[in-house]
């Protein structure tokens, strides 16, 4: 070992997975690198070495360090905090952040020597330079960045086994949904990074296979429209050959160059929130731009985006407020019956930061309450507050048959016969067919199906 590696200090990110939940590890198609950790390990200064122990692959097994990075999702809270404490005891300091504990920033501090709530970056150096200096201070804020200065991730360090990389082209969304702290963490302003950095780290990657993580990668607007339209010409222009998905709101369909482009640029799949398929509903949660469209507009979005080649990626809530038994039945048969490729269902979850936990708090109406060790139920599977219009034990129940109904085999081949008819494409097809085996295999690792 040369004296320059032992002089170097030791970084250790960990990305910790709840362990109920690693059922949603099942395919290695249905694990996704951890973003924002490489972008911290891509602004550490060389006198640090970075690695990262990542859960998506091996359950966490102790490595020395003279500093650790934990993010978490709210399902994987408790893991985190498990971890935390084991190098706490060793006397190694403790960073946390990522979107939950920027949330509930007061509790992570209970387990973290410091927590970077919200954007790490604009504050990262800093942290490293406080912890050299064992001064490490409870909180840190990060500021919402500029696009033009967000890094692409250090990818090396990541497994091989990873299928996509992922890539972020934009932050921030100004709608606001009831359930969703994208808006919280992330802010209202769209922030676009400029087209020729995200074309020139698609060009470093090995992975052929790319998932756009923004939550809507066509943002609102000519000016957004526009810089779509260039990244996806560019990725063509430049013959990068990748095959991706990304999400978007439903407004894509409005514009066929730009679903045109995006399919010749190798998109199979967008991912659409439906949330819902009636107007009590999409008014409850506020999604504003289905309310606008109108529900009766889904098929003449979904017929748009086939006449591309691209499958659609439809996610659907069970259990708001204004959902009835028939409501839910019905939701299940328009899953079924629509031209809506894959299906993603999930349990209305009230995510720490969101309004709709603010108010089932508030309305007395959340079922596990003792935090941080109930956080682990909340996964989006699962019941986790009293709904208004039916026992918890009878939406539980209907969820559950509905669950059956929509991934049952006989469905989901079905679902894959018409997809190829309306794509046209086999490529299309395989993605939306290998996601919907992927919801299926997950809803029999948790028991939802059987
Ligand atoms: S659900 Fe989508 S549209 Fe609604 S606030 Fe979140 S990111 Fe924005």
């Amino acid at each position: 070992m040369s004296p320059k590696r032992l002089s170097k200090k030791r970084l250790t990110l960990i990305n910790p997975v709840n362990n109920v939940r690693s059922g949603f590890a099942v395919n290695p198609s249905s694990r996704f690198p951890p973003l924002g950790l490489g972008i911290l390990a891509s602004l550490t200064p060389d006198d640090w070495e970075v690695e990262l122990l990542d859960e998506n692959f091996a359950p966490f097994s102790y490595r020395d360090a003279d500093l650790v990075g934990i993010t978490a999702f709210t399902s994987a809270a408790n893991r985190a905090y498990e971890i935390a404490s084991i190098y706490r005891d060793q006397g190694v300091p403790v960073v946390m952040g990522g979107i939950h504990a920027s949330m509930c920033s007061d509790e992570a501090l209970r387990f973290a020597d410091a927590v970077v709530v919200g954007e790490a970056e604009s504050v990262w150096r800093q942290v490293l330079a406080d912890a050299q200096s064992g001064r490490l201070r409870g909180l840190y804020h990060g500021q919402w960045l500029d696009p033009d200065r967000v890094a692409p991730p250090r990818r090396d360090i990541y497994s091989d086994e990873y299928v996509f990389a992922s890539v972020q082209t934009s932050r921030g969304c100004p709608l606001d949904c009831e359930f969703c702290s994208v808006t919280a963490y992330n802010g209202r302003r769209y922030r676009r990074r400029p087209v020729a950095d995200v074309l020139d780290e698609l060009e470093t990657l090995n992975n052929e296979m790319v998932f756009f993580v923004d939550d809507n990668i066509i943002g609102n607007g000519a000016s957004c429209r526009k810089q779509a339209l260039e990244l996806f010409q560019g990725m063509v222009a430049r013959g990068m050959n990748k095959t991706w998905f990304c999400q978007a709101s439903i407004s894509v369909a409005d514009d066929a160059e730009v679903l045109d482009w995006a399919a010749r640029a190798g998109c199979r799949m967008i991912f659409i929130g439906i949330e819902a398929e009636d107007i009590g509903a999409l008014t409850e949660v506020n999604k504003r731009l289905n309310l606008k469209k109108g529900a009766s507009a889904y098929q003449e979005t979904f017929d748009r985006i086939h006449a591309s080649g691209i499958s659609v990626l439809g996610a659907f809530i069970f259990g708001m407020d204004s959902d009835t038994p028939e409501a839910l039945f019905r939701r299940a048969e328009f899953m079924v019956n629509s031209d809506v490729d894959a299906m993603q269902l999930t349990t209305m979850t009230p995510l720490p930061g969101t309004r709709l936990f603010q108010r089932l708090e508030e309305e007395e109406r959340l079922l596990y309450t003792n935090f941080p060790n109930d956080w682990a139920h909340y996964d989006l599977t699962k019941l986790v507050h009293r709904p208004k219009s039916m026992p918890p034990d009878e939406l539980w129940d209907i969820i559950r048959q509905c669950t059956e109904r929509v991934y049952d085999l006989r469905t989901l081949k079905t679902k894959a016969k018409r997809t190829l008819e309306t794509t046209g494409s086999m490529e299309a097809t395989e993605f939306a067919y290998r996601t919907n085996i992927n919801y299926r295999n997950i809803g029999l690792a948790l028991g939802t199906l059987v």
